[in-house]
């Protein structure tokens, strides 16, 4: 295809504002896809992303209209994926900016529009579901011209669910996006864009070519793995997979090339000519890190080679997320996983539970701190990474500890605006911006990333009702004064439990968990003292009272099966429990204690 025919194009949007909807469309009108194959959102081609309505892995589709092939680039919706929302955009020459006209600018979209921005994207801003009574769209016009900076006098006003703007949108796409440049003589230069594995065609990698050009046969470099292959299928998809002789300059499709695992293919990589190389690699490659860290835990210890081989598989398809084996002594064998973020960690938790039927304990989430260690008589002063507050060292050797800050920018109706400063401030914010649009404010402040694992997200949108928008990337690390809490039943440390915490939280957090604990654990025939303590400090402790002694006494000793029944009953709740300090611990203890942190 020439150049000039060409334009790539991504769509931004905030959830639920009608970018699956509006992709359909497109493809639908250009003749994808027929009204009887659009049954379901093509774009969004697994089960948790349609529930939750999220998109976490990139697709494209390529559309033909008007003698133009427009390459449709599907980017994924949220912060975890930063790294690849920032590859897709960078294989496009433009965006669609899609806004729901009830709803309007929400926080999440202007990062998004900022990074587009910074690609030096042609921004097409499109009104969408003004067929709704509440669509405003003059007043959504006059946010995107106030809030982005965007000249919106030719937005498209459209409504992806009952097919108006469709034809608007894809002349403005046409008439507004440039055409990609590129030399089809140069050395073969293409950015792996991403790659998912495919069970019919091993791994599959989008590319965008942006000199040379590739076609099977050919042997291909990636230049940041290392690595050569041999390329056995071109091609694109319509979203049907389509063949194709070769890709040239500014074309995006896939290849495959015999590659057995995703992690050989990394996202930003330079993938070049073998014999004819590139003489050097496209900019901004980066190695994508976890940043979230959990113990992942069968509830049924049988379960655990089962666990092994489902993590393995996932990971085939996802080479994002780390794993190793760890014991815990409360919660037996299982796995210390690494995420890019805490929706990655719920992905990841959900596909195994839904899709390999495995029922799991996951331990609080912990970020990566670095430990500065002064020396001792027999090591040197080192720095070390923790993800796992049960490795925390001796603290008398800790000089001090750095933990990962973020900037964070909060959308909120005015409204909620005292409450979430106070949110912000409890989880030792910073505020660096505060300003008002349209009734709005919009809050920008530094978190420390400890503190917004902790069900911060949760609390936000709970605050808000659903209102408040939220949407961060880490900066840098910073000293914090923290210190491990432990928290202690029956005089025993639970290794799952204990956290790394500010000591300015820490008795508020050990509060909350040791109530919590009094709740969950059941009495037992003596007393159980539960307390969070930092080194051997208690700083807070509850009391669960003794039971009484026969708990059968009650069947006042009549009737035979009743009691027989209640016995067999608490064998059965045996099973599930994890047995501490003497104490017998319900698995959903644990679950529930951890999962409000
Ligand atoms: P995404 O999260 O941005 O991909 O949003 P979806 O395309 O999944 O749409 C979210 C919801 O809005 C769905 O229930 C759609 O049916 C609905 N929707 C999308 N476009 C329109 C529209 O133009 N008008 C109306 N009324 N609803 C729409
Ligand atoms: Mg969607």
């Amino acid at each position: 295809t020439p150049l000039d025919r060409i334009r790539n194009f991504s769509i931004i949007a905030h959830i639920d504002h009608g970018k699956s909807t509006l992709a359909d469309r497109l493809i639908q009108r250009t003749g994808g896809l027929s009204e009887r194959e659009m049954t379901a959102q093509v774009l969004d081609n697994m089960d948790i992303e349609k529930e939750r309505g999220i998109t976490i892995k990139a697709q494209t589709v390529r559309l033909d209209y008007k003698g133009h092939v427009l390459n449709l680039m599907d980017t994924p919706g949220h912060v975890d994926f930063a790294y690849e929302v920032s590859r897709s955009l960078a294989a496009c020459e433009g965006a669609l900016l899609v806004v729901d006209a009830a709803q309007g600018v929400e926080a999440q979209t202007l990062a998004n529009v900022y990074q587009s921005i910074e690609h030096d994207h042609e921004i097409v801003p499109v009104i969408n579901k003004i067929d709704l009574p509440a669509a405003e769209p003059d007043k959504v016009k006059a946010e995107i011209e106030d809030i982005i900076g965007l000249p919106a006098d030719d937005a498209v006003l459209a409504s992806a669910k009952s097919g108006i703007g469709i034809d608007e949108i894809l002349d403005a796409i046409v008439a507004r996006i440039p055409a990609p440049k590129g030399d089809v003589n140069a050395p073969l230069k293409a950015m792996l864009v991403d790659s998912w594995y495919d069970p019919y065609l091993g791994v599959v990698i989008l590319i965008r070519v942006i000199d040379g050009s590739i076609k099977k046969g050919q042997q291909i470099k990636f230049m940041q793995e290392g690595s050569v292959h041999l390329v056995d299928r071109v091609g694109c998809f319509r979203p049907k997979i389509e063949q194709l002789a070769d890709l040239g300059p500014g074309e995006i499709g896939f290849i495959t090339a015999q590659i057995k695992e995703v992690a050989q293919t990394r996202v930003g990589d330079t993938i070049t000519d073998a014999k004819r190389p590139a003489a050097e690699a496209l900019p901004g490659f980066k190695e994508v890190q976890p940043v979230v860290f959990c113990g992942l835990f069968p509830v049924d210890a049988n379960d655990f080679e089962k666990l092994r081989e489902s993590i393995s598989k996932l990971r085939l398809n996802d080479a994002s997320f780390s794993f190793e084996m760890e014991t815990s002594a409360a919660l037996g064998f299982g796995f210390r996983c690494g995420f890019l973020g805490l929706l990655h960690l719920e992905i990841i938790q959900e596909r195994l539970s839904r899709e390999y039927d495995l029922d799991l304990i996951t331990t609080a989430p912990s970020v990566v701190y670095r430990i500065h260690l002064t020396h001792s008589k027999t090591e040197p002063a080192t720095t070390i990474e923790l993800h796992n507050p049960a490795d925390m060292p001796d603290p008398n050797r800790i000089e001090s500890i750095e933990e990962p800050w973020i900037d964070a920018t909060i959308y909120v109706p005015d409204e909620y605006l005292g409450s979430i400063l106070k949110l912000c401030q409890d989880r030792r914010g910073i505020q660096k911006d505060l300003t008002y649009v349209g009734g709005r404010a919009q809050l920008r402040y530094e978190l420390p990333l400890n503190e917004v694992v902790f069900d911060f997200y949760d609390r936000l949108k709970s605050i808000s009702r659903g209102y408040a928008s939220f949407d961060y990337h880490q900066i840098e690390t910073r000293e914090g004064d923290l210190v491990k809490m432990s928290i202690l039943v029956n005089n025993e440390a639970v290794d799952a439990l204990s956290m790394i915490v500010h000591r300015g939280t820490a008795e508020a957090r050990g509060r909350g968990m040791c109530e919590r604990l009094k709740d969950l654990i059941p009495r037992h025939l003596f007393k159980i003292p539960i307390q969070a303590a930092i080194g051997g400090k208690v700083i807070a402790r509850e009391t669960i009272a003794a039971m009484r002694k026969d708990v059968t006494a009650k069947c006042y000793g009549g009737d035979a099966t009743r009691k027989r029944k209640l016995l067999d009953k608490q064998k059965e709740g045996k099973k599930r429990m994890r047995e501490y300090g003497s104490v017998q611990i319900p698995q959903e203890a644990f679950i529930a204690a951890l999962r409000m942190g």
